[in-house]
Parts: C-alpha cells; structure tokens; sequence
C-alpha cells in the first residue's frame, strides 16, 4: 500500500492532534517512529493524555492509571 492509500483510509481515524507531521495517518511510519524512540504513538492515549505530546512509555503508563 502507498502512503497516499494509507493516508486515504487511516487519516481520517488518527487521533493525534500533533500538526502538522508528516507522519499521520501512515502508520507503520508512525509506530516505527515512536518505537525507536523508545515512545508510543499519540493514538494509544486517552484524548487528555494526547494531548501533553509526551510520548514517552513513562506518560503513557502515567495516562493509563489516570484513566
Ligand atoms: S503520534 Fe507522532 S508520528 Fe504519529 S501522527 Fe502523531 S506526531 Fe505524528
């Protein structure tokens, strides 16, 4: 699949208000990104969560018990 399909048919489900990144709505970029980083994609947050952009697995546990 071409970025521009999976832009087409996963863009419109993205969740991460992160703008601009060139990233959204191409997953396999998105999670390969943030797993080499050592973080987790914007879309495995609560909205509240998303939206501090701390990726790291140390806010994501965080926004997890906060749920
Ligand atoms: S989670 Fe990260 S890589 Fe994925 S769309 Fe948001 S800012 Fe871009």
């Amino acid at each position: 699949m071409s970025n521009a399909e999976c832009k087409a048919k996963n863009g419109g489900r993205c969740t991460c208000t992160h703008d601009p990144c060139s990233r959204k709505g191409i997953c396999c970029e998105c999670v390969a990104y943030h797993r080499m980083n050592g973080e987790v994609p914007g879309c495995f947050f609560s909205p509240k969560g998303e939206r501090t952009y701390d990726r790291t697995i140390a806010a994501f546990i965080a926004d997890q018990k906060g749920r």
